[in-house]
C-alpha cells in the first residue's frame, strides 16, 4: 500500500498538464491489499472523520468542501452513506445539485453554490456541483460556447476565494466504466426496492457517453489546482472508492489538526458546580 504523504498523490489529476481518462482503469484496486482490509479500513477511517469533524466544528475556523460528481450509477450516494454516516448530522451538510429552478436560473451559475458551501466548523457534501455548469450544460449546449469557456477561470478564482478564506476542498470525479453502468442500470431495472432510481432520461445521457467524458476531461484538465486538486477514483469496484476517499478525507483533516478551543474569559481552576 502506498504510504500516507503519496497515497491522495496517486489518484490526483496534476495540475496544469492535459488529463486523459484513459489512463485510469476504474477496476484498479492496487491502492489496497485486498477487499476486507480495505473494508476494515472504511469503517476505521469514518470513525475518525466523526472525531475529526467534531473538533472541527468545536475550532469553527475553517470548513471542508467535498465535491462528488461522476455520471449517474457512479456511486454518489453510496460514497456519503459509506464516509459520512458515521458523523451524524451535527457537523455534516449534504447539497444536491439539480436541474436550476427557475428562480436559480435567473441568477449567475454560482449563486446556488456559493450558499451551499459550508460555514466554518462544517463538512459539506456536494452531490453533483457547479461542474455541472461545464457538464450536462457543455454537452446539452445549455449555454453559449463562449460563457462555458469562461467558467473554467470562474471556478477556479471562485474556489480559490473559498480557499483564502478557510474552506478546503476536495473534489473527487467517480470513475465508472461504460459497462459498469450497464450492470447498475440494469439491476436498478430489475430490482423493484431500486426502480425508484431509475430516469429513463438516464438512458440519453449514457448515449452521450463520449462527449460526457470529453467535458470531464477538460474540466479536470483546467480546474484541478493546488488549492482545489481533483482526485479521479476508479468507481468500477464500491469498496475501492469508498476506502479511498474516506482515508482522503481522513486524511485531509488530519492535516488541517482542527483543536479544541481554550475557554475564554473563564478559568476551568475557578469554576465551582454546587
Ligand atoms: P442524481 O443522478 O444526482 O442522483 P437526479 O437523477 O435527480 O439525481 O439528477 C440530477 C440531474 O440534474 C442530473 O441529470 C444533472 O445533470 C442535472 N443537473 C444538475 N445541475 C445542473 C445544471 N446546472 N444544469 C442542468 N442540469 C443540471
Amino acid at each position: 500500500m502506498a504510504d500516507n504523504k503519496s497515497f491522495a498523490q496517486q489518484f490526483i489529476a496534476t495540475p496544469g498538464k492535459p488529463f486523459k481518462l484513459s489512463k485510469c482503469d476504474p477496476r484498479d484496486a492496487s491502492a489496497f491489499r485486498d477487499k476486507d482490509e480495505a473494508k476494515a479500513d472504511i469503517e476505521q477511517d469514518a470513525l475518525k472523520i466523526d472525531a475529526l469533524q467534531n473538533r472541527l466544528y468545536a475550532e469553527d475556523k475553517h470548513a471542508l468542501l467535498v465535491v462528488l460528481q461522476g455520471i449517474d450509477c457512479s456511486g454518489k450516494d453510496g460514497t456519503v452513506r459509506a464516509v459520512f454516516n458515521t458523523c451524524g448530522p451535527i457537523g455534516v451538510t449534504n447539497t444536491s445539485f439539480k436541474g436550476p429552478t427557475p428562480l436559480e436560473l435567473a441568477h449567475d451559475y454560482l449563486w446556488r453554490v456559493h450558499q451551499a458551501v459550508p460555514a466554518k466548523g462544517f463538512i459539506g457534501v456536494f452531490n453533483r456541483s457547479h461542474y455541472e455548469d461545464v457538464l450536462v450544460v457543455k454537452v446539452k449546449k445549455l449555454a453559449s460556447p463562449e460563457a462555458i469557456e469562461k467558467r473554467y477561470d470562474e471556478i477556479n478564482h471562485f474556489e480559490k476565494m473559498l480557499s483564502n478564506n478557510g474552506t478546503r476542498i476536495l473534489k473527487f470525479m467517480l470513475n465508472i466504466s461504460k459497462d459498469e453502468q450497464a450492470e447498475r442500470l440494469r439491476d436498478r431495472v430489475a430490482t423493484p426496492e431500486k426502480r425508484w432510481k431509475f430516469n429513463p432520461a438516464d438512458l440519453e445521457d449514457r448515449a452521450l457517453w463520449d462527449d460526457y467524458m470529453a467535458a470531464y476531461e477538460t474540466a479536470i484538465t483546467r480546474c484541478s489546482t493546488d488549492h482545489a486538486p481533483w482526485h479521479v477514483i476508479p468507481a468500477d469496484r464500491n469498496w475501492v472508492r469508498n476506502a479511498a476517499i474516506a482515508r482522503i478525507v481522513r486524511e485531509t483533516l488530519e492535516e488541517m489538526n482542527p483543536q479544541f478551543p481554550e475557554p475564554k474569559g473563564w478559568d476551568p481552576a475557578n469554576v465551582k458546580i454546587t
